[in-house]
């Protein structure tokens, strides 16, 4: 285990405050962020508590009556506005992405950039008013409201990317948020948060960074309407505990262990190019990465093969270096949680064919690592590892490895990778997962729902479905005489 109390580097970046109110301000408390690269706190960030939380939620409280009665025309337009601003300053942005997060600099500004293009597209989304009964009797017309005070609550593996989905359709459809990001990766929301305080209405905007608790304060708090909540099935439960005390809307965007069925007709090689990418990226820590694959016994062997190749070629380093392909894992507790299943694979009597073994550094680096012939009921299939170690098992009957890969807590997406492609399209309808693929994985669009299946959640986010989550369905019904 490694010593707990990480250096602090002596030019600590501090310049980080809450916005609330429309106000830029600080906090009588301090967080340290750690750059998982180097295991030394490179950051200071203030730190809020009930007090900060009850005068967001007093603002977006306020503000929600002016701003829901603009109409979608100028949210949409304030929305543009911002994300022309992120556009602006996502150089620097990403790179302090990079520095808290881990991730390599390309994949922070990609995931700033696909931030962009849910706001952009959500907000151009037609929320229409639909007449449901209109005859000599009666007219009866479905409306959607919005909600009021949305909270919304980030993971740290995509911080920025989970918070545009949410805060586009939250405010869009004329609700007011307050946004908590995850304790380890606050820095770039809270940046984004001052961006935000300058473009839209005092009080519709408030960002605080803080502890779990502040999640749960905000889960449980009687003038917040709704939680848009992604994160780990685990909390997911605590947050909808939370959520009953008031009966509050939710959505509960939660963790995968998403399968990747491969059948025997395709080119192994490029087949194994395209899975490396889809496990790894983000060193893994992606709710819709590949977290088992199921490869046909006829090109089990070759398969294997050209994964390994991958993985020996990817370049584990910091993610500032343009070279690096992965990162580090973003905090100690999911660098400990990788050793673990590491040392409890090697012990289970598992091939490890590449990787395996984690070098000596203070940051928080896990190679990509292969595993085969490994059990189905071994921890690194059962769980969701959420870093580069990635399971291949063989199968001979594709219908067995479709029960096998359904064989699950989890229900988050899945995908077949086979030449014939009315084969796969079957294959693929009979995976329990929210989303399924064919020759394909992680393809998430903003006009496309997305949402889990079994516990990886409730409820959806993206297109018309996605904003509806975020309103109330109202029926008004007049009599004709
Ligand atoms: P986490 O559940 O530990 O934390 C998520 C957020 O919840 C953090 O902001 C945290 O501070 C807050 N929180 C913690 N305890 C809380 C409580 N009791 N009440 C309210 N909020 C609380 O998740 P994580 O480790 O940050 O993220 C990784 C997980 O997120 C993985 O399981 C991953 O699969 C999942 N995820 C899912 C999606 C999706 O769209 N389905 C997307 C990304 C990540």
């Amino acid at each position: 285990m490694r010593a707990q109390q990480p250096e602090i580097l002596s030019d600590l970046q501090t310049d980080f405050t809450h916005c609330i109110d429309g106000v830029s301000v600080g906090s009588n408390e301090w967080m340290d962020v750690i750059n998982p690269a180097t295991g030394k706190v490179f950051a200071r960030c203030p730190k809020a508590g009930k007090m900060e939380l009850n005068l967001a939620v007093a603002a977006a409280h306020k503000s929600f009556k002016e701003w829901s009665n603009t109409s979608y025309q100028d949210r949409a337009a304030l929305l543009k506005t911002f994300s022309k601003a992120l556009e602006e300053n996502q150089d620097w942005m990403a790179e302090l992405l990079t520095r808290e997060q881990g991730k390599p600099l390309s994949q922070a500004r990609e995931e700033i950039s696909r931030g962009r293009t849910h706001m952009d597209l959500l907000s151009k989304i037609n929320v229409p008013t639909e007449t449901l009964v209109d005859d000599n009797n009666r007219y009866i017309e479905l409306r959607y409201r919005p909600l009021g005070v949305v909270g919304i609550i980030t993971p740290w593996n995509a911080p920025i990317n989970l918070a545009l989905g949410p805060i586009a359709s939250a405010l869009y459809t004329g609700n007011t948020i307050i946004l908590k990001p995850p304790p380890s990766t606050p820095l770039t929301t809270l940046k984004m948060g001052e961006l935000m305080c300058r473009i839209f209405p005092k009080g519709v905007v408030n960002i605080l960074a803080g502890g779990n608790e502040i999640g749960q304060l905000m889960a449980e708090h009687p003038d917040i309407n709704m939680i848009s909540f992604t994160g780990s099935v685990e909390t997911g439960k605590r947050v909808m505990a939370s959520c009953a005390t008031t009966l509050k809307r939710m959505i509960l965007e939660l963790g995968g262990n998403d399968p990747a069925i491969v059948m025997a007709d395709v080119n192994p090689k490029e087949v194994a190019k395209e899975l490396f990418l889809a496990s790894t990226i983000n060193a893994g820590q992606t709710c819709v990465a590949v977290k088992r694959i199921y490869v046909h016994e006829k090109i089990y062997d070759a398969f294997c093969e050209a994964l390994t190749e991958e993985a020996r070629n990817a370049k584990l380093g910091n993610g500032l270096d343009l070279q690096t392909d992965i990162g580090p894992l973003q905090n100690i507790t999911q660098y400990e949680k990788a050793r673990r299943l590491l040392e409890d694979t090697k012990k289970s009597g598992a091939r490890i064919l590449a990787g395996g073994d984690i070098p000596e550094s203070s940051g928080y680096y896990v190679p990509p690592t292969i595993v085969a012939d490994i059990s189905d009921d071994a921890r690194l299939v059962q769980e969701e590892q959420f870093c580069p170690i990635v399971p291949v098992l063989k199968y001979s009957d594709i219908n067995d490895a479709i029960n096998r890969a359904n064989d699950s807590i989890y229900g988050l997406a899945g995908s077949i990778w086979t030449k014939d492609l009315s084969k796969g399209a079957e294959l693929a309808s009979r995976l329990e997962v929210g989303t399924a693929w064919v020759n394909q994985h992680r393809g998430t669009l903003s006009d496309v729902p997305f949402g889990g299946a079994k516990q990886s959640g409730i409820g959806h986010q993206y297109s018309i479905i996605g904003l509806k989550g975020y309103m109330q369905a109202f029926v008004l019904s007049v009599p004709k005489k």
